[in-house]
């Protein structure tokens, strides 16, 4: 187990204005909905002898606002803040800080997932994660994934203030690398915690642009842990999730919680299309093997299928080799980012791609067509009695009226850990729908709405634990 020292170089780097607030803050002008804290929403119940507890949300807000400074883009409210990169390191920095002064203890992975946990009555059992991430896409917003990690550690400085325990601990987690904006796949930390990936291999995944792997830059920002990587080994009772709907579908149903029921799976697969190069001037229509025709049949089987299923089908990435406007191109390379609900529909689609491919190279000899799935997240469904706790909680705190069941379309890393442990996410509104974008918002009032429920919900499951006993 690894405990994290608070000294020397990383902080003194880091430490600039904790205590001013920064340039870039949305102030509560920016938010004409915002009211306050006290009067966002009732007192939850003490019903079962529940500690009768409230958040802070405008500590909350202002935490969102200060860790904003790590990699914030000038003149907005965005922040770019890659995985592992400094300002990662930053950000993870202070997590650690502030969760060790409340008292809790650090643990570090091997994937660098951080898990803080405050001891409960019996220490014995596993803790409740709290978890979701820190890192953002390159120009990101301030909400995406932070919210889900400081409203994490909101509910433990709630719990440590009123002087109560819990009965199982609570760990505050962030997981390493969800957003895969830097290294290709995302929730590579979730991920190799659920044994979803080889450790081996999500350490070897390097970036682009400077060839460092994971497990380099881990080293580099004093973040590669020795605690096993593995769920068996570093185990939770279960995992909460708050994070930004990044939909609209809250905003324009008019409802103020989203719970859960399932995450949607994801696919990527890197397809390598072989043709034959040939002069553009003197090779005959009917004597071609056009790598790039091939991909564009491919490309437009894909979408037409998906429209017939109600999948999503995207590819994002189309490379020719040694491309030239007078040479019929001989290999291109594609990437496909396939979404659906359900594994059968996705499995299903797999065939049917594959079906497709060796039927296009039966009628077309020359071309060669190699489909490599590189990723899955799978389609995820939340637990009952983990959902049924947040759901509860979401009713008491703004109204039946006011929350509705959802599906997420975008990945979380509550789709990994609900493979292993009981696991539930809420969503709060996000304007517009807007995210992965400096634009994205969600008020204060609506942040502090989100954690009371996670708050309440976290101790419901928690008391299921106690009297499980
Ligand atoms: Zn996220």
């Amino acid at each position: 187990m690894d405990t994290v020292s608070l000294d020397d170089s990383g902080r003194d780097s880091c430490s600039t204005g904790f205590e001013s607030s920064s340039p870039s803050s949305l102030s509560n002008s920016d938010n004409e909905d915002n009211v306050s804290c006290e009067s966002s929403h009732h007192e939850p119940s003490n019903e079962k002898g529940k500690p009768n507890l409230v958040i802070n949300t405008r500590q909350l807000w202002n935490e969102i606002n200060k860790t904003a400074q790590w990699g914030a883009i000038a003149g907005t409210s965005g922040i770019a803040r890659l995985s592992l990169s400094n300002e990662d390191r930053c950000v993870r920095d202070y997590f650690v800080s502030e969760t060790t002064k409340m008292g809790c203890q650090v643990t570090i992975d091997q994937m660098g997932n951080i898990f803080a946990v405050l001891p409960g009555e019996n220490d014995e059992i596993p803790p409740i994660g709290i978890g979701s991430h820190l890192d953002t896409q390159p120009a990101g917003g301030r909400f995406d994934g932070i919210l889900g990690v400081l409203g994490a550690v909101e509910v433990l400085k709630t719990i440590k203030n009123s002087n109560q325990k819990t009965y199982a601990p609570l760990a505050a987690i962030n997981w390493t690398n969800e957003e895969g904006a830097r290294f290709t796949p995302g929730c590579s930390g979730s991920a190799v915690w659920a044994g979803h990936t080889l450790l081996s291999q999500a350490h070897a995944v390097s970036d682009s642009s400077s060839a460092r792997s994971i497990k380099q830059e881990l080293e580099r920002i004093r973040y590669l842990g020795s605690e096993p990587a593995d769920y068996r080994v570093n185990q939770l009772s279960a995992h909460f999730e708050l994070h930004i709907e990044q939909q609209r579908i809250l905003q324009d149903a008019q409802k103020k919680i989203g719970i859960v029921k399932s995450i949607q799976g994801i696919r990527w697969y890197r397809i390598h299309v072989h043709g034959q190069r040939a002069h553009a001037g003197s090779t005959p229509m009917d004597q071609r093997a056009d790598a790039m025709v091939a991909a564009a049949n491919l490309i437009l089987f894909l979408e037409k299928r998906a429209c017939g299923v109600v999948a999503v089908a995207t590819t994002g990435v189309v490379e020719l080799d040694r491309p030239s406007p007078n040479t019929v191109p001989g290999e291109v390379l594609l990437t496909l980012d396939l979404r659906h609900p359900c594994e059968a529909e996705l499995d299903g689609f797999e065939t049917a791609m594959r079906l497709y491919v060796s039927e296009f190279e039966v009628e077309h000899p020359k071309i060669q067509i190699n489909t490599t799935r590189i990723w899955r997240s799978p389609a995820a469904k939340m637990n009952d009695f983990a959902v049924s706790c947040a759901r509860r909680a979401a009713e008491r705190i703004v109204g039946e009226e006011n929350v509705m069941d959802t599906t997420s379309l975008a990945g979380h890393d509550s789709a990994l850990t609900s493979t292993r442990v009981p696991t539930s996410m809420i969503f709060v509104p996000s304007k517009d729908g807007m995210s992965h974008a400096p634009e994205e918002f969600t008020s204060e009032e609506q942040c502090g709405a989100g954690v009371q429920v996670l708050l309440e919900a976290v101790l419901e499951y928690d008391l299921s634990l106690r009297h499980a006993i």
